[in-house]
Formats: structure tokens, C-alpha cells, sequence
């Protein structure tokens, strides 16, 4: 465990609070010490309030800042005095010690204070520092962890045997743990949960945390358990995109509303889900309890996604009767988190990608934290009742409740084709903007950088080429799990021509880009939109000119016009999939590719128009943009449209030849 204490950067910090920021973020820094809106950190200071009076306070940790990206704001400032009332009471509800805490605030727009800001408070030292080391947590989670815990830590630590985080573990260390602080104790070791350190600097409480985890690493190293040995996985045969989405439809219909559901399947990970002992040592429970409420207490061990749930019904019913507000719970949803497939490898689901992408980093994390125990003893994770307390606590599930409000597409997957440009891109934006994720195709090669959110995954590829169209799908169901909505955009316009003088090879390739291609990426994706938890959607950018011709573009208007017929009859024929097929035909659309603005003045000129009366030449003489055209696409994905197949709905401000 490396020490990133930097003086020159330390030297920046001016105060407490600044110097509290320093090292959380390097804490936070580092995956094997905290995973997202893990551990907690602290420093006691004095503050003035309204009024001008000083008190002594705790900056805390506030509720859903991660460590990594702590800034000041992050942590909220209670006043120590209600702090340490609070854990002199032999009972206190969770929800009275939120309020009571929240009314110890300084400042009322201060985010919720850590479940752990009573134990931070007792703790007589100006900073503590607590994480769920990796290595700790290997350590700790075996059948004999507390005998090895006191010999790696000896009387530098307090160990703390586990009890349920909040007021339970507070009131316990205030009675049997804080007043056998000695001057030389280092921090506390709590069992099945993680480490707390403290200082009298910011410096001395982060030193002595990495001392401790690295003490945990270094044992692990001598037991030969750091390095984790395995065999060589065998690799799946063929594609798993069908496999896949089938597994995301099941989970989303366990669920109850569509997810998101992202594979890794490298050579780790396969080798861990083709462990002989897979079905065993998975199903013991998560590394630490506050892991539930991403990853649910155990994966899925194969696709078997109805007899998951029917285990969870049953789990939930077996624990609640137990619990002492039993009657008042409901139930969360039962699908699984966490797939670990022998031919998948490590899936994970979540709403959003973030949601995923948070579960797949406790996931990895986890398969090492496993293995290094089993090669030191044998991982031995808590009962579940423990971790069905943390999976139910009100304030453990509030974390997840201050996340946005869901878009019109969350949990859903979109395919738009010539994404780099123009209509493509546009719509891109619009399904991203109402919370899908999106497979973005385009030959241009730019259009793998052109998105930077991870909810946007960039792929160059020719549309005309169907292996590079396979190969996307693949690529595109590994990382959302599924196809819900495609969008058809990819398409060539060639220069004017008339029809005496229009080669076949010209021809040909316009058929072959506008049409051809995306009969195969339909076919290609059938049985993906098939599998849509909320139907599959096709939406066909078409043109004016199916409709509308105009002289000089033969080529383009019949591979268009065929295009539309195509979608019309898939629309009869897929309609009994749960598949829409809709058409939009936009006219004089200037914001793409296609238009400079030379081009444009020089059309305008050749009608004798000025360039903003070309631009809105139409019925209504407004302009049409790339945007007007993506909204028109993804309102028809939604749910306004959800009873309309096989449509035709220009989008020009309104064409007199049309109408
Ligand atoms: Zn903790």
C-alpha cells in the first residue's frame, strides 16, 4: 500500500478543513482502500455560528460525496456537543439520530452527516480516518480473522467485534471501547467491516491508516495469500449477444423495470466464475455489509433468474419475520446485481450505467477479496440476517434515493447509425438526454472520442459491412446488455444526376449503403429488439423524396423509397414481437454534414432566394434542424406512440407536394 502523501501539495492547505480534503482524497483515491461513497473521514475544529458564538464541531463526511472527489462542502459541520449526548442514550432510532443531527448542523444546507458521526466524535483525536480496506477485509472474514487480526495488529489496535454500523456501533464504543484508548493506540479494527485511524494531523491519521492496511497486505504476502493463483479459463465459443440480452430481459422483468446489464469477460474473470467452487464460496455473502445495497447479498450463479428471485422472496420473508419492524418493510425488487456465469463471466445490473458501472467495481473487488481469503483459510463472510439489517436500514437505502430522477429510457439501450454528424448525432443527444444509453455507429473513425460520457459507446464501423456490423452488436450487448431501440440514419446522398446518365455502380453503392445495409442490421438485431423488457422500437429515417421526388435523384429517392417499404412490412411482421416500426421522412434539413456553407448559398442563389429563405422554404417558413428531427425520433420511441407501428410522419414545416 503506497503512502501518496506529497508535501508540496500538503503545503497548499491553508486550514484544518483544507488539509481534511487532502487526505481524503487520497484515501479516496486508491479502489483497494474505499469504493464509491465508501468509508468516512473527519476532523474536530471550532466554528462560529450566526450569531457569532464559537463552538466546537465535527467535520464530517457528508452523505453521497465520495471520497475521491470531496471538496470543503462535502463535509458537513456538527456540533461535537449534540454528537456526544447523543451517544450517551441507551436507544436511539435511526431516524432521530438523522434529525437529531441534522439539527446539530451549523450550516442547514449542509449535506446528511455520516451514519458514523457519533463514533468519529468520541474518538478524542482532531482527525480520524475509517475505510473498508481490501486487505483488512480478506483478513478479517475467515474462520479464525480476529486471532489473525490481533496478531498482525497486536496492542495497536482495538478490535471491535461487529456490530450493525450507526448508533449500535456507536453506543458500543462509547461504553467498552473509547476509554481503553491508550496513548498509543492507532486506531480500531472492526470486524467484517473495516479500519479507523486517528491523529493529532491530518498526515499522522493517513500514515497510520496505510501503515495499518499494509501491515494486512504484508501478511497476506507471507501466507501466501496476496497472489491469487488460477487456472486458465476456457473460452466461450461464438457469439453471446443473444445469451446476454436474454439474461438482461429476465433480470428486468424480475426487476420490474428495464436495466442495464454490462459483461466483463476477461481472463480474471472467467477463471474466477469456472472456479470449482464457485457455487460455494459466492454465496457466503458481500466483503462488507454496506456492499448490499449495490450487489443484493449474493450473485447469481448461472441465468436461472426465476429461481433467484424465488430465493430472495424467500430470504426477505424468513429475516423480516425476525425483524423487529418486520410488518412495516417491503419488499425491494429480487432481482440479482451480480451474475457470475461460467460463459458470461462477471455481469452486472444496475438502473443506469453509473448504477452498473459502481456495482462492477465492488463486484471485482470482491472476487479478489474471496479468493486471498480462501488461499489464506477460508472466506467466512457475516450471517445473513446482518446483512439483511443493512440491506433494510432506512439510512443505507436513502443513499440510493438521492440519486436523479429516472429519464423516459433509463435502464434502455438505443443503436443510432451514422452517429457522428447531423441527424445522427442529434439524436444521439435526445435518447441520451432522456436516459438511455446509446451504441453510436459511424465510419468516421472520430466518432470512438466524440462522446465522452460512458453512457455513449463510440464504434467505427462500415454499415455495409455486416461482419463489422456483428461485431458491434457484440460489442455494444457486452457493455449495456441488450438492443431496445434502433434508429436507422446512416445514409449517402450523391451528387445530382439524371437517370440517362446514372451508372449501375453508382447505383449499386447507394442501394448498398441506404438499403442493403440496413436490411442486415435489422435482421442482425431482431432477436435483440425482441428482447426489449419494454418492447423493441425501429425507428427509419427516411426522406421528402419517398413521397416527394425530385428530378436528378433517382438513386437516392428509390433506395429510400424501398427502405420505407421494407420498414412497412417490417412492421407487419414484427408487430407480433412487441416491435415498432416507424418512419420519419425530414426535408431540407441544413445542420449536417452534407451542407457547407458554400453549398448552401449556391443552392439558395440558384432559386433566386437568399440563403435564410432556402432555409425555410416550406409551409410553416420555419428552419428544421437536426435537433427538431432527433426529438421527432425519440418522442417516437416513447411512450406517445406506443400504439403506433408501420407510420409515416413528415418532418419539413410542411411541403405543399406532401400535403
Ligand atoms: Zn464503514
Amino acid at each position: 500500500m503506497q503512502n501518496q502523501w506529497q508535501d508540496d501539495e500538503a503545503k497548499r492547505c491553508s486550514n484544518d478543513l483544507e488539509q481534511r480534503v487532502y487526505t481524503s482524497r487520497l484515501l479516496g483515491r486508491d479502489p483497494a482502500l474505499v469504493l464509491h461513497g465508501g468509508g468516512n473521514t473527519s476532523v474536530k475544529t471550532r466554528e462560529r455560528d450566526f450569531f457569532g458564538h464559537e463552538h466546537a464541531v465535527l467535520r464530517i463526511k457528508g452523505s453521497g460525496w465520495d471520497l475521491d472527489t470531496i471538496d470543503a462542502r462535502g463535509f458537513a459541520p456538527v456540533r461535537m456537543d449534540v454528537l456526544l449526548q447523543l451517544a450517551q442514550l441507551d436507544h436511539l432510532t435511526d431516524a432521530d439520530m438523522a434529525d437529531q443531527m441534522r439539527r446539530g448542523l451549523l450550516d442547514s444546507a449542509a449535506p446528511a452527516p455520516s451514519v458514523e458521526a457519533i463514533l468519529h466524535a468520541l474518538i478524542p483525536f482532531k482527525f480520524v480516518d475509517h475505510t473498508h480496506a481490501d486487505a483488512f477485509i480478506s483478513l478479517c472474514n475467515t474462520p479464525s480473522g480476529e486471532q489473525r487480526v490481533r496478531e498482525v495488529y497486536s496492542d495497536d489496535v482495538i478490535v471491535v467485534p461487529y456490530v450493525m454500523p450507526g448508533f449500535s456501533l456507536a453506543r458500543l464504543c462509547s461504553r467498552e471501547v473509547v476509554p481503553h484508548i491508550g496513548p498509543h493506540t492507532q486506531g480500531l479494527a472492526l470486524m467484517h467491516h473495516g479500519l479507523f485511524t486517528w491523529g493529532g494531523t491530518a498526515r499522522e491519521s493517513y500514515e497510520r491508516h496505510i501503515a495499518l492496511v499494509s501491515r494486512a497486505e504484508e501478511y497476506l504476502k507471507r501466507c501466501g495469500a496476496w497472489h491469487i493463483r488460477w487456472q486458465a479459463p476456457v473460452q466461450p465459443h461464438g457469439p453471446l449477444r443473444i445469451a446476454r440480452a436474454q439474461l438482461r430481459a429476465d433480470i428486468s422483468r424480475a426487476a420490474g423495470s428495464a436495466m442495464i446489464m454490462q459483461s466483463h469477460d476477461d481472463e480474471r474473470c472467467l477463471a474466477y466464475t469456472q472456479r470449482a467452487d464457485i457455487g460455494v464460496i459466492s454465496q457466503r455473502g458481500p466483503a462488507t455489509p454496506d456492499h448490499v445495497i449495490r450487489t443484493k447479498r449474493v450473485p447469481l450463479i448461472g441465468r436461472d433468474v426465476a429461481a433467484y428471485a424465488e430465493a430472495y422472496r424467500a430470504y426477505f420473508v424468513r429475516n423480516a419475520a425476525q425483524h423487529p419492524d418486520g410488518k412495516r418493510l417491503v419488499m425491494l425488487d429480487p432481482a440479482p446485481r451480480v451474475v457470475l456465469d461460467p460463459e458470461l463471466g462477471v455481469c452486472v445490473a444496475g438502473r443506469t450505467v453509473k448504477d452498473a458501472r459502481i456495482t462492477l467495481d465492488i463486484a471485482d473487488h470482491t472476487l479478489d477479496i474471496i479468493q486471498r481469503a480462501m488461499q489464506l483459510e477460508c472466506w467466512q463472510a457475516l450471517p445473513e440476517r446482518d446483512i439483511f439489517d443493512v440491506e433494510y436500514w432506512d439510512l443505507e437505502q436513502a443513499k440510493l434515493k438521492r440519486q436523479a430522477k429516472p429519464g423516459e429510457f433509463t435502464g434502455e439501450v438505443a443503436l443510432v447509425t451514422g452517429a457522428a454528424s447531423g441527424i445522427g448525432k442529434a439524436c444521439v443527444e435526445s435518447l441520451q438526454a432522456r436516459g438511455a444509453a446509446v451504441i453510436a455507429l459511424d465510419l468516421n473513425p472520430a466518432i470512438e472520442s466524440l462522446f465522452s460520457a460512458p453512457e455513449v459507446l463510440g464504434i467505427a464501423c462500415d454499415v455495409s459491412d455486416e461482419t463489422a456490423l456483428e461485431r458491434a452488436l457484440e460489442a455494444g450487448v457486452k457493455a449495456y446488455g441488450g438492443l431496445d431501440m434502433l434508429v436507422l440514419n446512416a445514409g449517402i446522398f450523391p451528387a445530382s444526376k439524371r437517370i440517362e446518365s446514372l451508372g449501375s455502380a453508382e447505383w449499386d453503392k447507394v442501394m448498398r449503403i441506404n438499403l442493403d445495409a440496413n436490411l442486415a442490421l435489422m435482421r442482425l438485431s431482431h432477436p435483440l429488439l425482441k428482447l426489449a423488457p419494454k418492447g423493441g422500437r425501429v425507428i427509419i429515417i427516411g426522406s421528402k423524396n419517398v413521397p416527394a421526388p425530385g428530378p436528378g435523384a433517382a438513386a437516392y429517392s428509390a433506395s429510400k423509397a424501398a427502405l420505407t417499404q421494407l420498414a412497412r412490412v417490417a412492421a407487419l411482421e414484427w408487430g407480433g414481437d412487441g416491435i415498432r416500426v416507424n418512419i420519419v421522412h425530414p426535408n431540407a434539413v441544413f445542420d449536417t454534414g452534407i451542407w457547407s456553407d458554400e453549398i448552401l448559398k449556391a443552392r439558395a442563389a440558384s432559386y433566386g432566394l437568399t440563403v435564410e429563405e432556402y432555409k425555410t422554404n416550406n409551409v410553416l417558413r420555419v428552419p428544421v434542424t437536426s435537433h427538431d428531427v432527433a426529438e421527432l425520433v425519440a418522442t417516437m420511441c416513447g411512450a406517445p406512440f406506443a400504439k403506433t407501428t408501420g407510420a409515416q410522419v413528415p418532418i419539413d414545416g410542411g411541403n405543399d407536394r406532401v400535403i
